[in-house]
Protein backbone atom coordinates (compact mmCIF):
# COMPACT_ATOMS: atom_id res chain seq x y z
CA UNK A 1 0.00 0.00 0.00
CA UNK A 2 1.03 3.54 -0.61
CA UNK A 3 1.42 5.44 2.13
CA UNK A 4 2.14 8.77 0.04
CA UNK A 5 0.15 11.58 1.98
CA UNK A 6 -1.55 9.49 4.20
CA UNK A 7 1.01 10.05 7.56
CA UNK A 8 -0.16 12.35 10.00
CA UNK A 9 -3.90 11.65 9.28
CA UNK A 10 -6.34 11.33 11.43
CA UNK A 11 -9.33 8.82 10.84
CA UNK A 12 -11.61 9.78 13.20
CA UNK A 13 -10.48 14.13 12.54
CA UNK A 14 -11.87 12.80 8.79
CA UNK A 15 -15.25 11.18 10.08
CA UNK A 16 -15.20 14.11 12.12
CA UNK A 17 -14.87 16.31 9.13
CA UNK A 18 -17.57 14.79 6.76
CA UNK A 19 -19.97 14.95 9.88
CA UNK A 20 -19.57 18.44 10.18
CA UNK A 21 -19.98 18.95 6.28
CA UNK A 22 -23.46 17.02 6.68
CA UNK A 23 -25.02 18.31 10.17
CA UNK A 24 -25.35 21.85 8.94
CA UNK A 25 -28.40 20.46 6.54
CA UNK A 26 -30.11 18.76 10.05
CA UNK A 27 -32.08 20.80 12.63
CA UNK A 28 -30.15 19.75 15.54
CA UNK A 29 -28.38 21.65 17.93
CA UNK A 30 -24.67 22.02 18.33
CA UNK A 31 -24.94 20.40 21.83
CA UNK A 32 -26.94 17.26 20.53
CA UNK A 33 -24.83 17.21 17.24
CA UNK A 34 -21.46 17.00 19.98
CA UNK A 35 -22.74 13.94 21.13
CA UNK A 36 -23.67 12.33 18.20
CA UNK A 37 -20.30 13.07 17.06
CA UNK A 38 -18.27 11.76 20.66
CA UNK A 39 -17.06 8.35 21.39
CA UNK A 40 -19.16 7.77 24.45
CA UNK A 41 -16.66 5.06 25.80
CA UNK A 42 -13.18 3.69 25.09
CA UNK A 43 -11.47 0.86 26.43
CA UNK A 44 -7.76 0.55 25.95
CA UNK A 45 -6.30 -2.86 27.62
CA UNK A 46 -2.69 -4.58 27.18
CA UNK A 47 -2.44 -8.09 28.02
CA UNK A 48 0.77 -10.41 28.40
CA UNK A 49 0.17 -13.75 26.29
CA UNK A 50 2.99 -16.91 26.23
CA UNK A 51 4.07 -17.32 22.77
CA UNK A 52 6.35 -19.79 22.20
CA UNK A 53 8.71 -19.51 25.66
CA UNK A 54 8.32 -15.16 25.87
CA UNK A 55 5.44 -13.28 26.84
CA UNK A 56 4.30 -10.72 24.79
CA UNK A 57 2.15 -7.92 25.77
CA UNK A 58 -0.47 -7.24 23.47
CA UNK A 59 -1.92 -4.04 22.45
CA UNK A 60 -5.91 -4.10 22.07
CA UNK A 61 -9.15 -1.36 22.01
CA UNK A 62 -12.78 -1.50 21.84
CA UNK A 63 -14.70 1.60 21.52
CA UNK A 64 -19.07 2.13 22.12
CA UNK A 65 -19.04 5.07 19.84
CA UNK A 66 -23.00 5.81 20.77
CA UNK A 67 -25.50 4.26 23.29
CA UNK A 68 -28.36 5.83 21.82
CA UNK A 69 -29.16 2.32 20.86
CA UNK A 70 -28.09 -0.67 22.70
CA UNK A 71 -26.08 -2.96 21.98
CA UNK A 72 -23.34 -1.32 20.35
CA UNK A 73 -22.18 -3.17 17.88
CA UNK A 74 -19.09 -3.82 14.94
CA UNK A 75 -16.27 -5.28 13.92
CA UNK A 76 -13.14 -6.62 15.64
CA UNK A 77 -10.16 -6.65 13.55
CA UNK A 78 -6.93 -8.25 13.68
CA UNK A 79 -3.97 -5.87 12.16
CA UNK A 80 -0.67 -4.24 12.47
CA UNK A 81 -2.12 -0.81 11.99
CA UNK A 82 -4.66 -0.74 14.44
CA UNK A 83 -4.65 2.06 17.11
CA UNK A 84 -7.19 3.89 19.11
CA UNK A 85 -7.65 6.53 16.27
CA UNK A 86 -8.31 4.20 13.55
CA UNK A 87 -10.86 2.02 15.89
CA UNK A 88 -12.95 5.71 17.01
CA UNK A 89 -13.30 6.58 13.60
CA UNK A 90 -14.76 2.89 13.06
CA UNK A 91 -17.08 2.66 16.02
CA UNK A 92 -18.07 5.97 14.76
CA UNK A 93 -19.11 4.75 11.32
CA UNK A 94 -20.89 2.22 12.44
CA UNK A 95 -23.29 4.33 14.55
CA UNK A 96 -23.82 5.82 11.43
CA UNK A 97 -23.98 2.78 9.15
CA UNK A 98 -26.79 1.05 11.31
CA UNK A 99 -28.84 4.23 11.10
CA UNK A 100 -28.48 4.25 7.31
CA UNK A 101 -29.87 0.82 7.09
CA UNK A 102 -32.48 0.98 10.07
CA UNK A 103 -30.49 -1.56 12.46
CA UNK A 104 -31.86 -0.49 15.92
CA UNK A 105 -27.91 -0.49 17.13
CA UNK A 106 -25.27 1.90 18.66
CA UNK A 107 -21.67 1.66 16.67
CA UNK A 108 -18.83 -0.07 18.29
CA UNK A 109 -15.40 -1.58 17.19
CA UNK A 110 -12.73 -3.49 18.48
CA UNK A 111 -9.20 -3.95 17.21
CA UNK A 112 -5.85 -5.72 18.18
CA UNK A 113 -2.48 -4.76 17.64
CA UNK A 114 -1.38 -8.04 15.54
CA UNK A 115 -0.03 -9.35 12.51
CA UNK A 116 -2.44 -12.27 12.78
CA UNK A 117 0.37 -13.76 10.15
CA UNK A 118 3.05 -14.17 12.37
CA UNK A 119 0.69 -16.47 14.88
CA UNK A 120 0.08 -20.04 15.04
CA UNK A 121 -3.52 -20.57 15.19
CA UNK A 122 -3.29 -22.27 18.97
CA UNK A 123 -1.96 -18.49 19.95
CA UNK A 124 -3.82 -16.27 17.66
CA UNK A 125 -6.87 -18.25 20.04
CA UNK A 126 -4.93 -17.55 22.93
CA UNK A 127 -4.47 -13.93 21.98
CA UNK A 128 -8.70 -13.75 21.36
CA UNK A 129 -9.62 -15.52 24.29
CA UNK A 130 -7.60 -13.46 26.46
CA UNK A 131 -8.80 -9.98 25.07
CA UNK A 132 -12.28 -11.93 25.16
CA UNK A 133 -11.94 -11.96 28.75
CA UNK A 134 -10.66 -8.51 29.13
CA UNK A 135 -13.73 -7.32 27.82
CA UNK A 136 -16.32 -9.36 29.96
CA UNK A 137 -14.63 -7.93 33.01
CA UNK A 138 -14.84 -4.52 32.21
CA UNK A 139 -18.82 -5.18 31.12
CA UNK A 140 -17.76 -3.99 26.92
CA UNK A 141 -19.57 -7.61 25.37
CA UNK A 142 -22.28 -9.03 25.85
CA UNK A 143 -26.23 -9.63 24.02
CA UNK A 144 -27.80 -6.61 25.70
CA UNK A 145 -24.64 -4.67 25.75
CA UNK A 146 -22.14 -5.14 23.19
CA UNK A 147 -22.12 -7.52 20.42
CA UNK A 148 -18.74 -8.03 18.36
CA UNK A 149 -18.73 -9.37 14.71
CA UNK A 150 -15.59 -10.36 12.24
CA UNK A 151 -13.46 -7.38 10.35
CA UNK A 152 -10.31 -7.55 8.83
CA UNK A 153 -8.03 -10.34 9.66
CA UNK A 154 -10.92 -12.09 11.55
CA UNK A 155 -13.50 -14.25 10.73
CA UNK A 156 -15.90 -17.36 11.95
CA UNK A 157 -12.94 -19.06 14.01
CA UNK A 158 -12.60 -16.09 15.97
CA UNK A 159 -16.20 -15.65 16.68
CA UNK A 160 -16.42 -19.27 17.87
CA UNK A 161 -13.63 -18.55 20.52
CA UNK A 162 -15.34 -15.08 21.71
CA UNK A 163 -18.51 -16.84 21.93
CA UNK A 164 -16.93 -20.19 23.93
CA UNK A 165 -15.12 -17.68 25.95
CA UNK A 166 -18.13 -15.36 26.99
CA UNK A 167 -20.15 -18.19 27.46
CA UNK A 168 -17.95 -20.13 29.56
CA UNK A 169 -17.82 -16.68 31.98
CA UNK A 170 -21.55 -16.47 31.94
CA UNK A 171 -22.87 -20.25 32.14
CA UNK A 172 -26.44 -18.77 33.61
CA UNK A 173 -27.11 -16.27 30.21
CA UNK A 174 -29.61 -18.09 28.05
CA UNK A 175 -28.66 -15.93 25.43
CA UNK A 176 -25.21 -16.06 25.39
CA UNK A 177 -25.13 -16.79 21.75
CA UNK A 178 -26.17 -13.23 20.80
CA UNK A 179 -22.78 -12.08 22.31
CA UNK A 180 -20.90 -11.82 19.00
CA UNK A 181 -22.40 -12.22 15.46
CA UNK A 182 -20.64 -13.86 12.29
CA UNK A 183 -20.31 -17.10 14.08
CA UNK A 184 -20.27 -20.59 12.00
CA UNK A 185 -23.72 -21.76 11.87
CA UNK A 186 -23.44 -24.45 14.06
CA UNK A 187 -22.55 -22.21 17.12
CA UNK A 188 -25.79 -20.16 16.13
CA UNK A 189 -24.58 -18.19 13.06
CA UNK A 190 -26.91 -17.22 10.60
CA UNK A 191 -26.83 -18.96 6.59
CA UNK A 192 -25.31 -15.71 4.58
CA UNK A 193 -23.39 -13.62 7.13
CA UNK A 194 -20.31 -14.99 4.97
CA UNK A 195 -20.94 -13.16 1.87
CA UNK A 196 -23.44 -11.24 3.36
CA UNK A 197 -20.92 -7.46 3.14
CA UNK A 198 -19.90 -8.43 -0.51
CA UNK A 199 -23.54 -9.45 -1.47
CA UNK A 200 -24.70 -5.72 -0.01
CA UNK A 201 -21.67 -4.30 -1.79
CA UNK A 202 -23.18 -6.01 -4.86
CA UNK A 203 -26.68 -4.99 -4.38
CA UNK A 204 -25.85 -1.34 -3.51
CA UNK A 205 -24.13 -0.99 -7.02
CA UNK A 206 -26.72 -2.69 -8.91
CA UNK A 207 -29.19 -0.25 -7.31
CA UNK A 208 -27.16 2.85 -8.09
CA UNK A 209 -26.45 1.36 -11.53
CA UNK A 210 -30.21 1.99 -12.16
CA UNK A 211 -30.84 5.32 -12.76
CA UNK A 212 -30.43 6.25 -16.14
CA UNK A 213 -30.51 9.57 -15.39
CA UNK A 214 -27.18 9.26 -12.88
CA UNK A 215 -25.76 6.75 -15.24
CA UNK A 216 -26.30 9.31 -18.46
CA UNK A 217 -24.18 12.43 -16.31
CA UNK A 218 -21.28 9.04 -15.93
CA UNK A 219 -21.42 8.18 -20.01
CA UNK A 220 -22.77 5.03 -18.39
CA UNK A 221 -25.15 2.62 -19.63
CA UNK A 222 -27.62 1.32 -16.65
CA UNK A 223 -27.01 -2.35 -15.57
CA UNK A 224 -24.07 -4.40 -14.26
CA UNK A 225 -23.83 -6.27 -16.98
CA UNK A 226 -21.00 -5.43 -19.04
CA UNK A 227 -19.68 -3.09 -16.77
CA UNK A 228 -15.27 -3.52 -16.04
CA UNK A 229 -14.88 -3.63 -12.39
CA UNK A 230 -11.55 -3.50 -10.45
CA UNK A 231 -11.45 -4.78 -7.06
CA UNK A 232 -8.67 -4.31 -4.47
CA UNK A 233 -8.86 -6.76 -1.52
CA UNK A 234 -9.66 -10.54 -1.87
CA UNK A 235 -10.80 -11.44 1.46
CA UNK A 236 -14.14 -11.96 2.76
CA UNK A 237 -15.57 -8.86 1.43
CA UNK A 238 -13.16 -8.52 -1.66
CA UNK A 239 -14.16 -11.96 -2.72
CA UNK A 240 -17.88 -12.15 -2.65
CA UNK A 241 -17.99 -8.80 -3.72
CA UNK A 242 -15.84 -9.77 -7.28
CA UNK A 243 -18.09 -13.13 -7.10
CA UNK A 244 -21.52 -11.69 -7.19
CA UNK A 245 -20.42 -8.72 -9.96
CA UNK A 246 -18.87 -11.49 -11.94
CA UNK A 247 -22.01 -13.50 -11.59
CA UNK A 248 -24.06 -10.28 -12.81
CA UNK A 249 -22.17 -10.29 -15.94
CA UNK A 250 -19.80 -7.75 -14.70
CA UNK A 251 -16.24 -7.95 -16.51
CA UNK A 252 -13.37 -8.42 -13.31
CA UNK A 253 -10.62 -6.36 -15.62
CA UNK A 254 -8.69 -6.16 -12.38
CA UNK A 255 -7.61 -7.55 -9.10
CA UNK A 256 -5.19 -6.50 -6.09
CA UNK A 257 -3.55 -8.01 -3.66
CA UNK A 258 -0.95 -7.60 -1.02
CA UNK A 259 2.14 -8.91 -3.28
CA UNK A 260 0.58 -6.51 -6.39
CA UNK A 261 -2.32 -6.55 -8.98
CA UNK A 262 -3.48 -7.84 -12.26
CA UNK A 263 -5.26 -6.82 -15.46
CA UNK A 264 -6.49 -7.73 -18.50
CA UNK A 265 -9.03 -5.89 -20.59
CA UNK A 266 -10.96 -9.30 -21.59
CA UNK A 267 -12.06 -9.99 -17.68
CA UNK A 268 -10.35 -12.86 -14.94
CA UNK A 269 -12.75 -15.75 -13.60
CA UNK A 270 -12.37 -14.80 -9.70
CA UNK A 271 -11.93 -18.73 -8.43
CA UNK A 272 -9.21 -19.16 -11.13
CA UNK A 273 -7.16 -16.60 -9.94
CA UNK A 274 -7.52 -17.68 -6.65
CA UNK A 275 -6.67 -21.48 -7.23
CA UNK A 276 -3.60 -19.99 -8.90
CA UNK A 277 -2.49 -17.67 -5.65
CA UNK A 278 -2.89 -20.69 -3.54
CA UNK A 279 -0.99 -22.80 -6.22
CA UNK A 280 1.88 -20.04 -6.79
CA UNK A 281 1.08 -17.51 -3.38
CA UNK A 282 0.67 -14.75 -5.63
CA UNK A 283 -2.13 -13.65 -8.28
CA UNK A 284 0.92 -12.28 -10.54
CA UNK A 285 1.77 -13.78 -13.46
CA UNK A 286 -2.07 -15.19 -14.10
CA UNK A 287 -2.26 -16.32 -17.36
CA UNK A 288 -3.10 -13.22 -19.89
CA UNK A 289 -2.65 -10.73 -17.53
CA UNK A 290 -0.83 -7.72 -17.08
CA UNK A 291 1.02 -7.34 -13.90
CA UNK A 292 1.70 -4.35 -11.43
CA UNK A 293 4.30 -5.57 -8.68
CA UNK A 294 2.70 -2.30 -7.07
CA UNK A 295 -0.43 -2.98 -6.21
CA UNK A 296 -1.31 0.50 -5.76
CA UNK A 297 -1.03 0.83 -9.56
CA UNK A 298 -3.86 -1.11 -10.40
CA UNK A 299 -6.42 1.27 -8.38
CA UNK A 300 -5.60 3.37 -11.73
CA UNK A 301 -6.32 1.02 -14.39
CA UNK A 302 -9.34 2.00 -17.03
CA UNK A 303 -12.82 0.62 -15.51
CA UNK A 304 -16.16 1.59 -14.68
CA UNK A 305 -16.31 0.31 -10.90
CA UNK A 306 -13.58 0.71 -8.75
CA UNK A 307 -14.00 -1.55 -5.42
CA UNK A 308 -11.85 -1.00 -2.62
CA UNK A 309 -11.94 -4.18 -0.40
CA UNK A 310 -8.79 -3.94 1.92
CA UNK A 311 -8.35 -1.19 3.91
CA UNK A 312 -8.68 2.57 5.29
CA UNK A 313 -6.93 5.36 2.34
CA UNK A 314 -5.43 3.81 -0.27
CA UNK A 315 -6.78 6.40 -2.60
CA UNK A 316 -5.15 9.71 -1.37
CA UNK A 317 -4.02 13.06 -2.49
CA UNK A 318 -1.13 11.71 -3.97
CA UNK A 319 -3.48 9.52 -6.35
CA UNK A 320 -6.96 10.10 -6.60
CA UNK A 321 -6.10 12.33 -9.81
CA UNK A 322 -5.02 9.29 -11.59
CA UNK A 323 -8.15 6.88 -10.64
CA UNK A 324 -10.07 6.63 -13.66
CA UNK A 325 -12.86 5.20 -12.46
CA UNK A 326 -16.14 6.77 -12.93
CA UNK A 327 -18.00 4.49 -9.91
CA UNK A 328 -16.18 4.10 -6.54
CA UNK A 329 -17.68 1.47 -4.20
CA UNK A 330 -16.31 2.03 -0.78
CA UNK A 331 -16.91 -1.50 0.32
CA UNK A 332 -13.73 -1.03 2.79
CA UNK A 333 -14.26 1.47 5.73
CA UNK A 334 -12.73 4.86 4.68
CA UNK A 335 -10.34 3.54 1.80
CA UNK A 336 -10.45 7.53 0.29
CA UNK A 337 -8.79 10.53 2.61
CA UNK A 338 -11.10 13.60 2.71
CA UNK A 339 -8.57 15.09 -0.30
CA UNK A 340 -9.52 12.16 -2.22
CA UNK A 341 -12.47 12.36 -1.54
CA UNK A 342 -13.33 16.12 -2.53
CA UNK A 343 -10.62 15.91 -6.00
CA UNK A 344 -12.60 13.11 -7.02
CA UNK A 345 -16.49 14.57 -6.08
CA UNK A 346 -14.89 17.48 -8.66
CA UNK A 347 -13.88 14.89 -11.27
CA UNK A 348 -17.65 13.69 -11.28
CA UNK A 349 -16.83 10.31 -10.03
CA UNK A 350 -19.83 8.66 -8.32
CA UNK A 351 -18.80 7.59 -4.80
CA UNK A 352 -20.94 5.33 -3.08
CA UNK A 353 -20.27 5.89 0.31
CA UNK A 354 -18.77 3.02 3.07
CA UNK A 355 -21.32 3.34 5.64
CA UNK A 356 -23.83 2.34 3.43
CA UNK A 357 -22.26 0.11 0.91
CA UNK A 358 -20.54 -2.34 3.20
CA UNK A 359 -23.83 -1.92 5.66
CA UNK A 360 -24.10 -5.61 4.15
CA UNK A 361 -22.58 -7.21 7.23
CA UNK A 362 -24.33 -5.65 10.03
CA UNK A 363 -27.62 -6.00 8.65
CA UNK A 364 -27.28 -9.80 8.38
CA UNK A 365 -25.29 -9.93 11.60
CA UNK A 366 -28.70 -7.70 13.11
CA UNK A 367 -30.72 -11.00 11.73
CA UNK A 368 -28.61 -13.11 13.70
CA UNK A 369 -28.85 -11.62 16.75
CA UNK A 370 -32.42 -11.68 16.29
CA UNK A 371 -32.37 -15.23 15.65
CA UNK A 372 -30.22 -16.46 18.42
CA UNK A 373 -32.70 -14.25 21.00
CA UNK A 374 -35.49 -15.77 19.49
CA UNK A 375 -33.60 -19.44 19.64
CA UNK A 376 -35.35 -20.42 16.27
CA UNK A 377 -34.17 -20.95 12.47
CA UNK A 378 -35.62 -18.16 9.94
CA UNK A 379 -38.66 -20.10 7.91
CA UNK A 380 -38.86 -22.97 10.36
CA UNK A 381 -42.23 -21.58 11.53
CA UNK A 382 -43.84 -20.97 8.41
CA UNK A 383 -42.07 -22.88 5.34
CA UNK A 384 -44.23 -25.56 5.13
CA UNK A 385 -47.22 -23.19 5.85
CA UNK A 386 -46.36 -21.41 2.89
CA UNK A 387 -45.61 -24.42 0.83
CA UNK A 388 -49.50 -25.90 1.73
CA UNK A 389 -50.96 -22.50 1.18
CA UNK A 390 -48.98 -21.97 -2.65
CA UNK A 391 -50.28 -25.93 -3.16
CA UNK A 392 -53.65 -24.84 -2.30
CA UNK A 393 -53.42 -21.57 -4.70
CA UNK A 394 -51.96 -23.81 -7.67
CA UNK A 395 -54.86 -26.10 -6.96
CA UNK A 396 -57.61 -23.36 -7.35
CA UNK A 397 -55.98 -22.02 -10.70
CA UNK A 398 -56.42 -25.40 -12.44
CA UNK A 399 -59.34 -25.96 -11.21
CA UNK A 400 -60.58 -22.61 -12.31
CA UNK A 401 -59.26 -22.85 -15.47
CA UNK A 402 -59.34 -26.53 -16.51
CA UNK A 403 -54.98 -26.26 -16.90
CA UNK A 404 -52.29 -27.42 -15.12
CA UNK A 405 -49.13 -26.05 -14.72
CA UNK A 406 -46.20 -27.77 -15.56
CA UNK A 407 -43.98 -29.94 -12.45
CA UNK A 408 -41.29 -27.56 -12.78
CA UNK A 409 -43.48 -25.22 -13.10
CA UNK A 410 -45.59 -26.07 -9.58
CA UNK A 411 -42.06 -26.98 -7.93
CA UNK A 412 -41.31 -23.32 -8.29
CA UNK A 413 -44.04 -21.87 -7.21
CA UNK A 414 -44.70 -24.10 -4.38
CA UNK A 415 -41.40 -23.74 -2.28
CA UNK A 416 -40.93 -22.00 1.15
CA UNK A 417 -38.79 -19.78 1.96
CA UNK A 418 -35.42 -21.66 3.90
CA UNK A 419 -33.18 -19.03 6.07
CA UNK A 420 -30.42 -17.77 3.15
CA UNK A 421 -33.75 -16.85 0.85
CA UNK A 422 -35.08 -14.92 3.68
CA UNK A 423 -31.82 -13.40 4.63
CA UNK A 424 -30.81 -12.26 1.59
CA UNK A 425 -34.64 -10.69 0.42
CA UNK A 426 -34.11 -8.92 4.00
CA UNK A 427 -30.80 -7.86 2.78
CA UNK A 428 -31.62 -6.92 -0.67
CA UNK A 429 -34.83 -4.85 0.29
CA UNK A 430 -32.25 -3.45 3.02
CA UNK A 431 -29.69 -2.23 0.42
CA UNK A 432 -32.32 -0.94 -2.09
CA UNK A 433 -34.24 1.00 0.34
CA UNK A 434 -31.46 2.55 1.64
CA UNK A 435 -29.92 3.36 -1.45
CA UNK A 436 -32.93 5.10 -2.50
CA UNK A 437 -33.31 7.12 0.93
CA UNK A 438 -29.59 8.54 0.63
CA UNK A 439 -30.49 9.56 -3.22
CA UNK A 440 -33.41 11.19 -2.19
CA UNK A 441 -31.83 13.37 0.29
CA UNK A 442 -29.23 13.94 -2.53
CA UNK A 443 -31.33 15.06 -4.84
CA UNK A 444 -33.54 16.84 -2.70
CA UNK A 445 -31.34 19.17 -0.75
CA UNK A 446 -30.16 22.12 -1.98
CA UNK A 447 -26.03 22.24 -1.02
CA UNK A 448 -25.51 18.58 -1.11
CA UNK A 449 -23.05 17.84 -3.55
CA UNK A 450 -22.19 13.83 -2.65
CA UNK A 451 -23.48 10.75 -1.56
CA UNK A 452 -21.40 10.79 1.53
CA UNK A 453 -22.83 13.88 2.60
CA UNK A 454 -26.28 12.70 1.57
CA UNK A 455 -25.91 9.51 3.52
CA UNK A 456 -24.01 11.61 6.96
CA UNK A 457 -27.70 13.65 6.70
CA UNK A 458 -29.94 10.79 7.02
CA UNK A 459 -27.57 9.20 9.51
CA UNK A 460 -27.85 12.08 12.09
CA UNK A 461 -31.33 12.66 11.44
CA UNK A 462 -32.02 9.31 13.09
CA UNK A 463 -29.27 9.50 15.69
CA UNK A 464 -30.17 12.75 16.54
CA UNK A 465 -33.93 12.18 16.49
CA UNK A 466 -33.37 9.15 19.35
CA UNK A 467 -31.56 11.17 21.15
CA UNK A 468 -33.94 13.64 21.37
CA UNK A 469 -36.22 11.40 22.29
CA UNK A 470 -34.61 9.90 24.82
CA UNK A 471 -34.14 13.30 26.44
CA UNK A 472 -30.47 14.14 28.23
CA UNK A 473 -30.56 13.61 32.05
CA UNK A 474 -30.65 16.82 33.56
P1 LIG B 1 -10.16 -9.71 5.17
O1 LIG B 1 -9.05 -9.80 6.15
O2 LIG B 1 -11.02 -10.90 4.97
O3 LIG B 1 -9.59 -9.31 3.73
C1 LIG B 1 -8.77 -8.22 3.46
C2 LIG B 1 -7.96 -8.56 2.21
O4 LIG B 1 -7.24 -7.40 1.79
C3 LIG B 1 -6.94 -9.67 2.44
O5 LIG B 1 -7.07 -10.63 1.41
C4 LIG B 1 -5.60 -8.93 2.37
O6 LIG B 1 -4.56 -9.75 1.88
C5 LIG B 1 -5.95 -7.81 1.41
N1 LIG B 1 -5.05 -6.67 1.49
C6 LIG B 1 -4.43 -6.15 2.57
N2 LIG B 1 -3.68 -5.09 2.22
C7 LIG B 1 -3.81 -4.95 0.90
C8 LIG B 1 -3.28 -4.06 -0.05
N3 LIG B 1 -2.44 -3.09 0.31
N4 LIG B 1 -3.64 -4.19 -1.33
C9 LIG B 1 -4.48 -5.15 -1.70
N5 LIG B 1 -5.02 -6.04 -0.86
C10 LIG B 1 -4.68 -5.95 0.43
O7 LIG B 1 -11.01 -8.42 5.60
P2 LIG B 1 -12.51 -8.08 5.22
O8 LIG B 1 -13.39 -8.58 6.30
O9 LIG B 1 -12.76 -8.48 3.82
O10 LIG B 1 -12.50 -6.49 5.36
C11 LIG B 1 -12.03 -5.65 4.31
C12 LIG B 1 -12.56 -4.25 4.53
O11 LIG B 1 -13.99 -4.27 4.57
C13 LIG B 1 -12.12 -3.58 5.83
O12 LIG B 1 -12.00 -2.19 5.61
C14 LIG B 1 -13.29 -3.82 6.76
O13 LIG B 1 -13.37 -2.86 7.79
C15 LIG B 1 -14.44 -3.69 5.78
N6 LIG B 1 -15.68 -4.34 6.22
C16 LIG B 1 -15.73 -5.67 6.49
C17 LIG B 1 -16.94 -6.23 6.87
C18 LIG B 1 -17.09 -7.72 7.09
O14 LIG B 1 -18.24 -8.17 7.26
N7 LIG B 1 -16.04 -8.51 7.07
C19 LIG B 1 -18.08 -5.44 7.01
C20 LIG B 1 -18.00 -4.09 6.73
C21 LIG B 1 -16.79 -3.54 6.33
Amino acid sequence: MSHTSKENYSFFKGVSQNFDKAAKFTPFSSGILEQIKACNSILQVKFPVKIGDKIEVIEAYRVQHSHHKLPCKGGIRFSIEVNQDEVMALAALMTYKCAIVNVPFGGGKGGIKIDSRKYTEFELEKITRRYTSELVKKNFIGPGIDVPAPDYGTGAREMSWILDTYSSLNPNDINAQACVTGKPISQGGVRGRTEATGLGVYFGVREACSFADDMEKLGLSTGIAGKRVIVQGLGNVGYHAAKFFQDGGALIVGLIEYEGAIYNTEGFDVDAVLAHRKATGSILNYEGAQNFKNGAEGLEQPCDILIPAALESVIHEGNADRIQAKIIGEAANGPLTPKADEILNKKGVLIIPDMYLNAGGVTVSYFEWLKNLSHVRYGRLEKRFSENMYAELVNIIESLTSKKVSELERKIILRGPDEIDLIYSGLEDTMIGSYQEIREVYKNTAGVEDMRTAAFICAINKVGAAYEQLGIFP
